[in-house]
């Protein structure tokens, strides 16, 4: 029998984070203090976030350990299976191999809890009583729920307009979780109402739920924030993504030769790529390393590199990014994940080295390659992880074209079974490919913050 499943055991969950930045050929530009326009220490973070996250946030150390409750927690899903795809390769005619990282075998679906459960654990030691926090397509709000339910912490929830409305089960998990969920943008804040007041009609953004949840935080002593992607310490502990499948590509006997992931703010791109990158500055891995996003909301192919905020009201400090401008609205694509102007600092400034490459994807492409995923192995992806199967599609068919062997390896960030609307609307063609927003984008980006 051809194998397809390359499992480890339980006790090969690692027991640290890999942090690259120990091994980057040249540091991060620092995170701005949005008054001063100087570097921010700690203490600014210290309103927002536990200092357990703020170290590792700033930490220029390789292996961060992973604490036992923490490895406790993964224990009931990781590591997560590697699979390959024989019957996607048949159905393909392809000389192509093609491996994926199957993170939809958590409880909430997707790999958000990767960095759910160790964010309610820090906060729940350090005495945190309520996170706050943003959800595009309820992928993140749902994991943090749970993961606060695991820690005995209270959980709200603002959740984009367009995904609240497309997505009601999502909401009802949170619910079921025990948080409390708002539409966003909402009349709760300040922020929300300034939007309201101005856009009415707005689909919302993940850009303004960030305000919306900030400034809760910021409120009240005894509410954090937490963030689903975008910061250092997130694409920290997404990294066991990529630290189990370097173990699992030794299994089956391969060495990728493209690796792909969809990036919305790059938490499951950082997840699989920097465990790798990390190699390949050692010279271990040749590979390719293409984050995929949508042609809807493309930062890391369209956008400038530069200081922006990383929410609407500008609440936030400014990070050196790739940006499509904070006050842009990205349009309503059924991938909420990947609805975000800017792309996380840590992947901006390794695509600035050279050391990753990006790529987009239609709305439509990504939905047929889900349905052509569905049909050869099973499993329905999240619209978000449809854009990495199309990618992943698209180097075997040109693998086919070209006549030549090719091992492709990719994140199947999350299963879609609480995305099947997208999916009705799909089959019943009623979604559409966007043209770049190139006006809207124009317009975004003339607002950058100026930073010499
Ligand atoms: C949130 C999400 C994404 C996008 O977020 P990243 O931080 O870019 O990984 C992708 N896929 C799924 C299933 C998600 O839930």
């Amino acid at each position: 029998m051809e194998s397809i499943q390359y499992n480890l055991p339980q006790n090969r969950i690692p027991l640290a984070w890999y942090n690259i930045v120990a091994d980057l050929p040249k540091p991060m530009a620092p995170v701005l203090h949005p008054g001063t326009l100087q570097p921010i220490g700690p203490e600014d973070l210290a309103p927002l976030f536990p200092m357990s996250l703020i170290q590792q946030e700033v930490s220029r150390e390789r292996e961060i350990e992973i604490p036992g409750p923490v490895r406790q927690v993964y224990a009931q899903w990781r590591p997560a299976p590697l699979f390959r795809a024989r019957r996607l390769e048949k159905a393909l005619d392809t000389p192509a191999k093609i491996y994926y990282k199957y993170e939809g075998v958590s409880p909430a679906g997707s790999h958000k809890p990767n960095t759910a459960v160790p964010q309610a654990y820090y906060n729940k030691i350090e005495g945190t009583k309520r996170l706050s926090t943003e959800t595009g397509a309820g992928q993140w709000g749902s994991s943090l729920a749970m993961a606060c339910a695991f820690f005995g912490i209270e959980c709200k929830v603002y959740m984009v307009r367009v995904s609240y409305d497309q997505k009601p089960y999502r909401r009802a998990l949170m619910e079921a979780y025990g948080a409390s969920v708002t539409s966003s943008p909402s009349i709760e804040t300040e922020s929300g109402r300034a939007i309201l007041a101005e856009h009415p009609d707005t689909n919302g953004s993940l850009g303004i739920a960030i305000s919306e949840a900030v400034e809760v935080a910021a409120k009240d002593p005894n509410t954090k924030y937490a963030l689903g992607s975008v910061l250092n310490h997130v694409l920290l502990h997404q990294t066991v993504i990529g630290l189990e499948t370097i173990e699992q590509m030794a299994l089956a006997g391969d060495e990728p030769d493209v690796i792909l992931a969809c990036a919305g703010g790059g938490s499951n791109f950082a997840g699989l790529a920097m465990p790798y990158l990390g190699r390949k500055l050692k010279g271990q891995s040749q590979a390719r390393v293409v984050a995929v996003e949508p042609s809807a909301c493309p930062s890391l192919t369209k956008g400038h590199f530069a200081y922006d905020f990383g929410d609407t009201a500008h609440l936030t400090p400014l990070m050196r990014m790739h940006t499509l401008g904070s006050t842009f609205i990205p349009p309503g694509i059924h991938a909420g994940g990947l609805r975000y102007h800017g792309m996380a600092p840590l992947v901006s400034h390794v695509m600035d080295l050279g050391l990753v490459e990006a790529t987009t994807v239609q709305q439509l492409d990504a939905f047929a390659a889900g349905i052509q995923f569905a049909r050869a192995e099973g499993i329905i992806p999240a619209p978000e992880a449809n854009h990495a199967v199309a990618a992943a599609i698209r180097e075997a068919l040109q693998a086919k074209e070209e006549g030549k062997e090719r091992t492709i390896l990719f994140v199947l960030s999350g299963h879609g079974h609480f995305d099947m609307q997208s999916y009705i609307a799909y089959q019943a063609g009623k979604l559409e490919n966007y043209e770049y927003p190139a006006e809207e984008i124009a317009m975004a980006l003339a607002g950058l913050p100026s930073v010499s």
